[in-house]
């Protein structure tokens, strides 16, 4: 077959089909010669209706069409052939003798790409077929191009906007609104502002502005975590990435990009820090903190807080006897039974450290602070868990110093440390497996006795 070089992308798709509609059987002769030899696939019809019927069929790329015809005439054909939606966009080109304006005129407004003459040069007639090939085939590949883009624009996960220099919002495609809660469509015409809180909002507007009046200035505003309002009213954090664009009027490409997800980690990060891995209990930091703002809240109600400390008795020995895993899993096991404890949002168990483990009990006064004490106490004796080698007792206990403050702004949480300390202490002294408490020093009487001594 012969390659036409001047439609390589064409032939080397597909070959073109070609209809020739013609009466004279010898000029559908001549036709069909030239086009077989140029390459085309061609097919032949000797009437309209005729070429109405092949056309629908095989979809030609292009009809070269007699106008003076027996029955119903080139002009005809056209117009049924451009009111058929499987035949409109066909492009059509008349062939006829009647070359007067008015002919040539009334074959364009029918939709003819082009008119040619009778009798038929054949160089020309095959020069215009090739032309209008190449502008079918050019307007094609425009066409599919566009729809690739509207492929992409459509599927694809991250959301775009196309925002004007004054902040109003062009499009967004399905990713935007499914991010932002909002049907297709909603968004076009509302402004960036609506979307933003106020200060972002007026510093991307500004950039906006500034581009708009010097659009050789432009450069990207580059990526940024903003904060978006959802539909229902909901904050979403989002990725923001803007670039200028100049499309006859300065416009901005918005891609976003959801990093819920990336949050959710970070959090999970965060919990982390404050979690002893062990025993998955609050860990020293997080107990600090909490004892902070609890004692600040106190200082402000006047109500006491407690401190429980609490210490595993001879867990050294634990230890040694039974292998550090086990004494991993006691302390998790103890950790668990101090921790279900801590019941109000405003109790916190917590490991401080090897194998002492704190509790703050904020509104709660030494009485019933005892008693919770000698409740952990009891509950971690019943565990029954053994100790072979322990001299106070066949299982795990603990022993136990409670402390009770009225916060005021001379005391400290130091203090109240210290005091549930030495009360441990002295539970140890005491023979261990037991609960014993203590009153903080009072830096508030220890200031008034220092002023009137
Ligand atoms: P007392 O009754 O006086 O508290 O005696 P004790 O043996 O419990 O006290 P001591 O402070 O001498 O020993 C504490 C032991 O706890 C020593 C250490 O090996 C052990 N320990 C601390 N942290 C861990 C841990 O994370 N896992 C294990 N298995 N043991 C730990
Ligand atoms: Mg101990
Ligand atoms: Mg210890």
């Amino acid at each position: 077959m012969m390659m036409p070089s001047a439609l390589p992308e064409l032939a080397a798709r597909r070959q073109a089909t070609i209809l020739i509609v013609d009466d004279a059987a010898d000029n559908l002769a001549v036709l069909r010669k030239l086009m077989s030899q140029q390459g085309y696939q061609t097919f032949v019809a000797s009437n309209g209706e005729r070429a109405l019927q092949i056309a629908r069929r095989v979809q030609p790329d292009l009809i070269l069409l007699d106008v003076v015809m027996p029955g119903m005439d080139g002009f005809e054909t056209c117009r049924q052939l451009k009111n058929h939606a499987a035949t409109q966009g066909i492009p059509v080109v008349f062939m006829s003798a009647r070359t007067e304006a008015d002919d040539v005129v009334a074959g364009f407004d029918l939709g003819a790409v082009d008119y040619i003459s009778k009798p038929l040069r054949l160089a020309e007639v095959g020069a215009r077929v090739r032309s209008q090939l190449q502008i079918r085939s050019r307007s094609e590949n425009q066409g599919e191009q566009a729809e690739r883009l509207r492929t992409i624009v459509n599927n694809m996960a991250e959301g775009l906007l196309i925002i004007e220099a004054d902040g109003r919002i062009q499009f967004t495609n399905p990713a935007c609104d499914k991010y932002l809660g909002y049907r297709e469509g909603e968004l076009a015409g509302r402004s960036i502002g609506e979307l933003l809180n106020p200060l972002v909002a007026r510093e991307y507007l500004d950039y906006f502005e500034r581009y708009g009046a010097a659009p050789e200035t432009a450069h990207s505003h580059g990526t940024r975590e903003v904060i978006i309002r959802h539909c229902d009213g909901r904050s979403v954090c989002m990725d923001l990435t803007l670039t200028p664009m100049y499309l006859r009027q300065p416009l901005f490409i918005g891609l976003l990009h959801d990093i819920t997800h990336h949050k959710l980690s970070e959090d999970a990060l965060q919990r982390a820090a404050m979690v002893d891995p062990l025993t998955k209990i609050a860990n020293r930091r997080h107990f600090d903190g909490f004892l902070e703002k609890e004692w600040q809240r106190a200082l402000r109600s006047g109500q006491p807080l407690s401190l429980v400390v609490l210490d595993v008795d001879h867990f050294k020995l634990y230890n040694d006897t039974l292998g550090h895993p086990a004494g991993d899993a006691c302390l998790a096991q103890v950790a668990q039974a101090v921790s279900s404890h801590a019941l109000r949002p405003t109790d916190l168990a917590a490991r401080y450290g090897g194998e002492e483990f704190v509790l703050l009990f904020a509104e709660t006064d030494a009485d019933s602070a005892h008693l919770l004490a000698e409740a952990i106490r009891a509950h971690i004796e019943a565990l029954q868990l053994p100790h072979p080698r322990s001299p106070t007792s066949p299982w795990i206990t603990v022993s136990i110093g409670v402390s009770t403050i009225h916060p005021n702004q001379f005391d400290s949480t130091e203090a109240l440390f210290v005091a549930a300390d030495r009360a441990m202490y002295v539970a140890k002294e005491g023979g261990r497996n037991q609960v014993r408490a203590n009153k903080p020093d009072s830096a508030a009487l220890d200031a008034v006795q220092a002023l009137m001594g």
